[in-house]
């Protein structure tokens, strides 16, 4: 049983790879650069790297680019920064492309040692003969046959173009991925973002992924388990090539409710507009993540703390959003916010004839977050929910101040507050009081208040969990983003972009940008997402 969680206390594993030895272990990841890393590969990449470390062995980072039509520069230097930013390093960087000529070479040998032939059957009638057990008209075709159409092939021209190239191995085999399976293909009409048009054929992942695994010393292959099916194909080809074999390790597929973990549909919000790019903060992408306010430490400790399980997880944002709680609560300054729209202001009666400010904790049980100025002054504003919730005569504390008594509530015909009076109760006990209320000084002796935008999403899919022939367009959320106008804390001014917070009575907040209109703030989940439905 591969995976098995042991209490090794030699390694402190969580869990262990099989013929797995102390200094010798050599682990890699694949990404094809033909987009942004979503958190699916981040589990790849973290676990490669757990083992790799574990066993003090090396991790390797090849990109597989072997498909001219999907792949850029763009999406290799992003991908980069994303490893960099979750602490992924590899101890060497290699490309698939880099090994084109050596490809080729093997391509020529298994053709020739009869274990590949040149096809030109077409891909509808292929994928057909292939679910039926039917073997392919060109089987037979002679290793010199088909030598020279890969000849063809590699030339590109316009006879090579129709061809391609499969590997003997089966017509009927139950598993479908052992039915002689498509190794090399043409493509002359893109150019390679790193070889340009030197080449015409391309090698597929299928051929690649075992070759190079084993050329480059990988001892343990790590692969999502969507590709079980393929692990006898893969060591077919590293028996019929006579190359070292590799041990292949699955790890559970990561699904997330209301999500799609797939580049290429990922790519069609961003081409169609329906986000912002690709570090959308509604995206599951590393960047998208890191935007809304998700740390890697909770990441890694998130994706180390699902095991070894083989079922493929269907999970809850939540889950992961309240394990980053974990993280940010001990760490984020506190601050004030008031939400603008009918914002009611308070006269204090008995407070400071002129606005004083007073140096106060950021965060009242971790002295090392440091201190904010707090503005203290008689004329104050609180959101209008609260202000509604007051009754005369009420006794009430102002967080962060006191408790000071309600004693006049002026309302407009329909019923919002408009404005409240308070004498000041420091002698009051806060302990005794139901009602603990934000609020921010507002006098004309205060520092301005900074305006900002405080904003939340929704789940960019209406339906939980997408499945494979689902018409994923028809799910599509109409409205994800909600934006509300406030007041927030002058201290505010010293944050930097990226700098998460909380806001007290409201919510953690990451700062997103600083715009000539205000601050930018977007809400943080904390493992309580609500659905649109409920906002
Ligand atoms: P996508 O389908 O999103 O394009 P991919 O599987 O084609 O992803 P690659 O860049 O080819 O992505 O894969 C890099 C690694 O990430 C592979 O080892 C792959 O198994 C792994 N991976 C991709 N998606 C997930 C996922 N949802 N859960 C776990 N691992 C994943
Ligand atoms: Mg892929
Ligand atoms: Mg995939």
């Amino acid at each position: 049983k591969q995976g098995s969680t042991t209490d090794d206390s030699n390694t402190g594993f969580i869990f262990d790879l099989p013929n797995a030895k102390m200094g010798e272990v050599v682990t890699r990841f694949p990404p094809e650069p033909s987009g942004y890393l979503h958190i699916g590969h981040a589990k790849a990449a973290m676990l490669n790297q757990y083992f790799a470390k574990g066993y003090k062995g090396k991790l390797l980072i090849r990109f597989d680019d072997t498909n001219p039509a999907n792949e850029k520069e763009e999406f290799e230097k992003t991908i980069t920064e994303d490893l960099e930013m979750m602490e992924i390093v590899g101890d060497s960087l290699s490309h698939s492309s880099d090994y084109f000529d050596l490809l080729a070479d093997y391509a020529v040998k298994i053709i020739k040692e009869g274990n590949a032939y040149a096809d030109d059957t077409d891909g509808a009638r292929m994928k057909q003969e292939r679910m039926d057990g039917i073997p392919s008209k060109n089987r037979d075709k002679s290793p010199e046959e088909s030598l020279a159409i890969f000849e063809e092939m590699r030339k590109g021209t316009e006879e090579g173009q129709r061809w391609c190239i499969r590997a003997k191995i089966s017509v009927d085999d139950p598993n479908k991925a052992m039915r002689d399976p498509v190794i090399y293909r043409c493509n002359v009409a893109n150019v390679h973002h790193r070889t340009g048009d030197k080449w015409k054929i391309y090698p597929t992942y299928d051929f690649c992924c075992p070759i190079l695994d084993s050329i480059e010393g990988v001892t343990h292959a790590l692969r999502a388990n969507e590709y079980r099916d393929r692990n006898v194909q893969y060591a077919w080809f590293q028996t019929a090539l006579g190359l070292r074999p590799c041990t292949i390790w699955d790890f559970s597929r990561l699904n997330f409710n209301y999500t799609l973990l797939s580049k290429r549909k990922l790519k069609k919000f961003v081409e169609e507009g329906m986000v912002w790019g690709w570090d959308d903060p509604r995206f599951p992408t590393i960047r998208g993540l890191r935007r809304r306010g998700m740390t890697a430490e909770a990441l890694r400790a998130f994706i180390l703390g699902l095991g070894a399980s083989q079922s493929i997880l269907q999970l809850e944002w939540d889950a992961l959003w309240a394990t980053n709680k974990k993280v940010i609560d001990p760490v984020a300054p506190r601050y004030y916010a008031i939400e603008k729209q009918d914002s009611v202001k308070v006269t204090i009666r008995g407070g400071p004839a002129k606005a004083e400010t007073k140096e106060m904790p950021r965060h009242k049980k971790n002295p090392a977050v440091g201190t904010k100025q707090t503005v203290y002054a008689s004329d104050i504003l609180l959101e209008q929910q609260d202000a509604k919730s007051l009754s005369e005569g009420e006794e009430i504390t102002l967080m962060d101040w006191g408790n000071a008594i309600v004693r006049s509530i002026q309302k407009s015909p329909a019923g919002v507050v408009e404005s409240i009076e308070m004498d000041l109760h420091l002698q009051g006990d806060f302990k005794k009081t139901e009602k603990k209320i934000t609020w921010l000084a507002c006098s004309s002796d205060a520092p301005p208040l900074l305006n900002a935008e405080l904003v939340d999403f929704d789940y960019l899919l209406t339906k939980k969990k997408i499945e494979e022939d689902d018409d994923w367009q028809s799910f599509v959320t109409p409205t994800t983003e909600f934006r509300k106008a406030a007041f927030v804390d002058s201290n505010c001014k010293v944050l930097e972009k990226g700098t998460i917070i909380q806001f007290e009575r409201k919510g953690y907040y990451i700062l997103d940008a600083i715009e000539d209109a205000g601050l930018v703030f977007f809400l943080v989940p904390d493992g309580k997402m609500a659905t649109v439905a409920s906002k």
